[in-house]
């Protein structure tokens, strides 16, 4: 029995030892990612339901692992956390979204309207940052990219740690003309509360929810409450993950302001982009 034991205990620390080792691996490529400035960025279109035209787009990290692979933002993201470096990697992705995209109302004048914006998905750790609007600020100045086409997208919102900060930063973006939308909303547990603390300007309703409208009856009731809480406060809806006409649908008899998903487009590389809006109905 005592050698059994050892045994188990044997294999748990082996079992560790990979995990630990293979996460270090993970990070040190993340961190040779960054400097070697091989991040990618994919663009995917959002859809006013209301005029039917590309409204904006939402900016989306990728990232080839050393094999080649596109690893889930879900599991490298947080590690980009982990090691201190979601700030930098953060201004990467303004920097370099708004290089793509800075000239685009030339590129497709008749899709690209004239409050067409870019979406940043921010992590509560980045706009918990003093120095957050400063950097930002720096950059529009740069790119030269008006802040009004500029909307950052908040997730993760029951878990803030200095909402104090965050709302400095939030409201001073507000302030200035750049638009605040809770992401995800619908999967958090406490998301009622950001409209209380927050300059709220959209929801957008998260890919679960959507997919559950057309089919279970609990959650199209809890949406459409949504869609209805949303416009008293003032606030616009996007619906995350659209992916068939029934669910569209749906969506649209409840007053849902825009949507994104692949019923639509999938996320797209900065050229499909560029084709998508030259000619939308083409791609
Ligand atoms: P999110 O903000 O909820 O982004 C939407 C996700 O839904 C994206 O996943 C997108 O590829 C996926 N998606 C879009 N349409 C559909 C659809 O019709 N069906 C389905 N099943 N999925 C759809 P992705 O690209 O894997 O990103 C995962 C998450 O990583 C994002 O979730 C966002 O929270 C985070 N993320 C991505 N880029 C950044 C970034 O630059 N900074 C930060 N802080 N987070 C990011
Ligand atoms: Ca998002
Ligand atoms: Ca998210
Ligand atoms: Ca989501």
């Amino acid at each position: 029995a005592k050698n059994a034991g050892k045994g188990r205990i044997a294999v748990f620390d082996r079992t560790m030892h990979d995990d630990v080792v293979r996460r270090m691996e993970r990070e040190s490529q993340l961190r040779r990612a960054h400097e070697d400035d091989r991040f990618e960025l994919h663009y995917q279109p959002i859809f006013n339901l209301h005029t039917a035209k590309i409204q904006g787009v939402e900016v989306l990290l990728r990232w080839r692992d050393d094999s080649g692979e596109y690893v889930s933002p879900s599991e490298f993201i947080p590690m980009i956390e982990e090691i201190g470096l979601i700030q930098q990697v953060g201004e990467w992705v303004f920097e370099h979204a708004m290089s793509d995209l800075g000239g685009i109302e030339n590129t497709a004048p008749s899709v690209v309207q004239d409050d067409f914006y870019l979406g940043f998905n921010t992590s509560p750790r980045q706009l918990s940052d003093p120095f957050f609007v400063e950097r930002l600020d720096e950059i529009l100045l740069r790119k030269k990219l008006d802040r009004r086409r500029l909307k950052l997208e908040m997730n993760e919102a029951h878990d803030i740690r200095h909402v104090d900060q965050v709302r400095r930063t939030l409201l001073s973006l507000h302030a200035s003309g750049v638009g605040i939308q809770i992401d995800d909303f619908g999967k958090g547990q406490s998301s009622l509360m950001c409209f209380q603390t927050f300059p709220i300007e959209a929801v957008k309703i998260d890919r679960s929810f959507t997919r559950s409208i057309a089919s279970d009856h609990s959650h199209a009731v809890i949406a459409e409450a949504i869609v209805g809480l949303a416009h008293h406060l003032n606030a616009k809806i996007v619906a995350e993950g659209v992916e068939s006409v029934e669910q569209l649908r749906r969506l649209q008899q409840w007053g849902c302001d825009a949507a994104q998903g692949y019923l639509f487009s999938p996320p797209l590389s900065p050229d499909e982009l560029k084709r998508f809006l030259a000619d939308p109905s083409r791609s």
